[in-house]
């Protein structure tokens, strides 16, 4: 059935965004028995996976790991093809899911939700979208996403550049062909690591532009391997339920040793032997201390390097290539597909923006200190306004009609990422203050789901009306979250995780660093014990 376009006037809740998110709360909430829409602005479901089509895009945890596991039966039966599923693969997963589940009836599509205002006396929240329509609910669930609003470069000029120009994270549904074309890409982080060899095995020439250079790891993908798939199939349950004890929302093998108290061969053997695994926690997990300790970093950073080096046959080229001015793993870690090799090729070049900076944008191409370089097509790939960007996109007012944003000013609190204290019954899935990013995040999104219907479930068991966190209880864990991060290294770089790469934007940690399990049981905790930190009222 295709997905509705028509907002009622009414409902008992209002999910804002059609991602893995906002389809398995609907999924939840629907079986509560509850009237429930979801809010979409895109013209079709699947998030993340519907808007970022640029070229390469793949997801870098493993297919059989980055899946739902709350329907045991489609977990059997879906079958993936790849070690690591494209972006087209998991999309027809999301839509095998959604009809399945008759999940579309639910969800309104190309509605942009611009409002979302909590009335006192009623206790209910009204939803605005773009096109003025308005709709009221007891519960509001923010499914926004913590990577879905581009950001651009804050260069001018855009606007008179003649040729085509894409964000990696709006590509137009038809692709595109850059067969002939000189192009441009702006930004190396995944997007754009996944992106370049694509672009350049078609491109007549292809010139990337580097601010800051990634560590990237090779997937060594390729179709999947049977052995491992039946395997996993026949303990699918015990290997989820590892999965949410986890630290990452991938069971592994804990690191018990500092890489500072081992000998350096046998460390190199060990960074070596994780290299070969291709994955995103073999080398960063191979230490205790690695992501804690710079010196213990920099021996998994110097090793990267070491490859890089190996890879890039001009040394001034590889020399570029080299991350050296912050700790491995502190900005997110990439996984490619060749990424280095393309370098190797003559009709590619690397433009390294620190030394010579973006200027502009022309009618013609893309000027830095140094020259303009004349394109065809340009490509930003350059990121997000992470994690509180989508929400603060949203007017979103609660009680005596305080702005989220303002709320907000110095950075987000929330009581366990889950809830703002002073706008009940509003939840954020992934928000800010829990694992999130810093997670495999299908993990983290169920938890949540199911946390958050099972609260929802509480309280209508209970004829309760509204739920929200205490002050107290907010500002215990914001502070908690904080003192774990800067336990760790990622405080010291500049990177999306820190709101670092939005100008303006409040800097400081906004994922959760003490692990999904952990986190887990402390929400587990606070359910058990009457949703302690939480007031709850008639
Ligand atoms: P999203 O998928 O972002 O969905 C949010 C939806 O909300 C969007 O469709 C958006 O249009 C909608 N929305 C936002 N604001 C409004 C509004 N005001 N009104 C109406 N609708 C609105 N995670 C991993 O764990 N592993 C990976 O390998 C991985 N790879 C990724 C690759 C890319 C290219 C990107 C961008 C992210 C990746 N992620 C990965 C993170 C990914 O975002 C999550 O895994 C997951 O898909 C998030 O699902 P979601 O439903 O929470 O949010
Ligand atoms: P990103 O990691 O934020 O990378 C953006 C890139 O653009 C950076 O290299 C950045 O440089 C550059 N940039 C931004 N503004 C610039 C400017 N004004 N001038 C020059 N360069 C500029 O964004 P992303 O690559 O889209 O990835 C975001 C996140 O999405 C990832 O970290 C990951 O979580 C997820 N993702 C995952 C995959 C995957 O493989 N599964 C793929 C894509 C995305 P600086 O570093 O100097 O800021």
């Amino acid at each position: 059935m295709p997905a509705t376009r028509k907002l009622p006037t009414e409902l008992d809740a209002v999910i804002v965004g059609a991602g893995f998110s906002g389809l398995y709360q609907l999924y939840k909430l629907r079986n509560l028995g509850m009237h429930v829409k979801v809010v979409e602005a895109g013209s079709d479901i699947g998030g993340t996976w519907y808007w970022n089509r640029y070229p390469g895009a793949r997801c870098d945890v493993e297919s059989m790991h980055y899946s739902y596991s709350f329907d045991p039966e489609l977990e059997q039966e879906w079958e993936w093809t790849e070690k690591y599923p494209s972006q087209p693969e998991i999309l027809s997963y999301i839509h095998h899911v959604a009809d399945r589940h008759d999940l579309r009836r639910d969800v309104v599509l190309d509605t942009k939700v611009t409002a979302a205002h909590y009335d006192e006396d009623s206790a209910l929240w009204t939803v605005r979208t773009e096109a003025g329509e308005e709709v009221s609910a007891r519960y509001c669930i923010m499914a926004v996403g913590c990577l879905s609003v581009p950001k651009k470069p804050e260069v001018p000029g855009l606007e008179r550049f003649r040729g085509d120009w894409y964000h990696t994270c709006d590509w137009p549904e038809s692709g595109v062909d850059f067969t002939g074309k000189r192009v441009a890409v702006i930004g190396t982080g995944s997007s754009g690591i996944q992106a370049v060899p694509i672009i350049a095995k078609q491109a007549d020439a292809l010139t990337v532009f580097q601010r800051t250079p990634n560590f990237s790891l090779p997937t060594f993908n390729g179709p999947i391997d049977q052995d491992m798939v039946a395997d996993i199939k026949s303990r699918y349950r015990e290997i989820r339920e590892e999965s949410r004890q986890s630290g990452f929302g991938v069971a592994i093998e804990p690191p018990t040793r500092s890489a500072l108290e081992v000998d350096p061969d046998e460390r190199h053997r060990n960074y070596e032997e994780r290299w070969q695994r291709g994955n995103l926690t073999g080398v960063l997990q191979a230490y205790t201390d690695l992501l804690a300790d710079e010196e213990a970093n920099e021996t998994a950073a110097e090793f990267v390097r070491g490859k890089i080096r190996e890879i890039v046959d001009d040394p001034e080229t590889a020399e570029k290539l080299c991350p050296k001015t912050y700790a491995f793993g502190t900005k997110r870690p990439c996984l490619d597909t060749g990424y280095y090799e393309t370098f190797n090729s003559d009709h590619v070049e690397l433009v390294d923006l620190r030394e010579t900076p973006l200027v502009e944008i022309t009618d013609s191409g893309v000027r830095t200190s140094d020259r303009e370089y004349e394109v065809d097509s340009l490509v930003l790939a350059t990121g997000f306004d992470a994690m509180t960007g989508a929400l603060l996109n949203i007017d979103i007012r609660g009680r005596g009609g305080q702005p989220l944003r303002e709320k907000w000013q110095d950075g987000p609190a929330l009581y366990l990422g889950l809830n703002p204290a002073g706008f009940p019954n509003l939840f954020t899935i992934t928000g800010p203050g829990s694992p999130s990013v810093l997670s495999n995040m299908i993990v983290s999104i169920e938890q949540h789901v199911e946390w958050i219907t099972d609260l929802v479930e509480h309280m209508r068991h209970r004829e309760l009306r509204t739920v929200e966190a205490t002050e107290t209880a907010e500002k215990e864990w914001t502070d908690h979250v904080r003192e774990v991060g800067d336990m760790t290294l990622y405080p010291q770089t500049d990177s999306w995780y820190m709101g670092a790469n939005v100008p303006g934007k409040p800097r400081l940690l906004m994922a959760y660093l003490g692990g999904v399990g952990p986190y887990w049981q402390k929400c587990q905790e606070v359910a058990a014990n009457d949703y302690e930190g939480f007031a709850l009222s008639a």
